[in-house]
């Protein structure tokens, strides 16, 4: 049976800027499942990385409110806990891995005494014991004389070889949730294959929720049981990594899909960009965002907001093509099945 561990209710996020109020975040909702991978997926300031952040709390406080919404874990509200409480879950029950490993690390430090200090303060293990598990965890993550390198600083490992030991790190009092922001985007290409087989193969060691946000469909589809596609701080299109990739219901989607490069096909296959640029989240205009970027857009995308539709069990898509009180003879193309 499905065991829900997450979930985030009509999250807002909003932003101060200099060009006034950003709505970074508008409505967001989404569950996380026991020991499954969801990724959230879209470009850069779509609000995949905010919503991230907001769960764990890491949002500056200086610029930044929650005006609406939920996150539950364990029948806890994240959002309204004390401070205290949630720095006790983020480390021992919610891990983070970031983009840039050294974000997690103190270049000054030895990584045995990093990994050695989280074990204490968060498992209560003894100085022996928690170095015994930093040197299993090292091994557990491929880094090979583990025992050796815990007298390592950072600097000394390659990038990829950090972004396993932030891994151990995460992983050290075995999370029950993961969140990977853009884990691999600072690595090579084959480097990034093996932290990907790293973190699958950990989770099915240890049965870890992961949440992987990514711009890069590739990482999608190679770890994703279901994906939530975020436009403009909301999410337009969410199911199975299958019902993705092969029934699209959004354009931005399938968009997103035309401008990925597709291992299989010819050398000749043209890739299609998505033309035009994100909107500017502080002045958003009526009607549905995607609107000026979009092939399909009818004179209703242009007034009113999409709702969202559920097509299937874990499918829904906010767009006007797929809402029934469309019209027929207003829809320019029949989207059904795939675009
Ligand atoms: Fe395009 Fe209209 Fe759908 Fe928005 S609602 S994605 S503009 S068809």
């Amino acid at each position: 049976m499905v065991e829900q561990i997450l979930s985030v209710e009509n999250l807002h996020v909003s932003f101060q800027s200099q060009s006034g109020e950003v709505n970074a975040v508008r409505g967001v909702n989404f569950s996380l499942n026991k020991g499954e991978t969801l990724a959230i997926v879209g470009e850069s300031g779509s609000g995949k990385s905010v919503t991230a952040k907001s769960i764990m709390r890491l949002l500056p406080k200086h610029n930044t409110y929650i005006p609406q919404g939920k996150i539950l874990y364990n029948k806890q509200d994240l959002l309204s806990l004390p401070i205290r409480q949630v720095q006790k879950i983020r480390g021992s029950e919610i891990s983070m891995v970031f983009q840039d490993p050294m974000t997690s690390l103190n270049p000054t430090m030895k990584i045995g005494k990093q990994i050695i200090e989280g074990l204490k303060r968060h498992q209560g293990l003894s100085n022996q014991v928690a170095r015994k598990k930093s040197i299993e965890l090292l091994k557990m993550v491929g880094i090979p004389n583990a025992d050796e390198r815990l007298e390592s600083f950072p600097h000394q490992f390659s990038g990829g070889m950090r972004q396993r030991v932030v891994i151990a790190m995460a992983l050290a009092c075995n999370p029950k949730i993961l969140i990977a922001d853009e884990p691999t985007t600072a690595l090579d290409v084959t480097i990034q294959a093996q932290i990907l087989s790293l973190m699958k193969d950990l989770q099915e060691k240890t049965g870890t929720a992961i949440i992987i946000i990514t711009h890069d469909l590739g990482v999608v589809a190679n770890m994703a049981d279901r994906v939530a596609v975020m436009y403009a701080g909301e999410i337009v299109e969410m199911g199975t990594v299958d019902e993705i990739f092969y029934k699209p219901q959004h354009p931005y989607t399938l968009g997103l899909l035309q401008s990925m490069p597709k291992l299989h096909s010819s050398r000749h296959t043209p890739l299609i960009p998505i033309n035009g640029s994100p909107p500017d989240l502080s002045k958003l205009q009526q009607g549905c965002p995607f609107a000026p970027r979009c092939p399909y857009t009818m004179k209703v995308c242009h007034y009113f907001t999409p709702e969202k539709n559920q097509i299937t069990n874990d499918h829904s898509v906010s767009c006007w093509l797929q809402d029934q009180r469309t019209p027929l003879e207003n829809k320019p193309i029949a989207i059904g099945g795939g675009i």
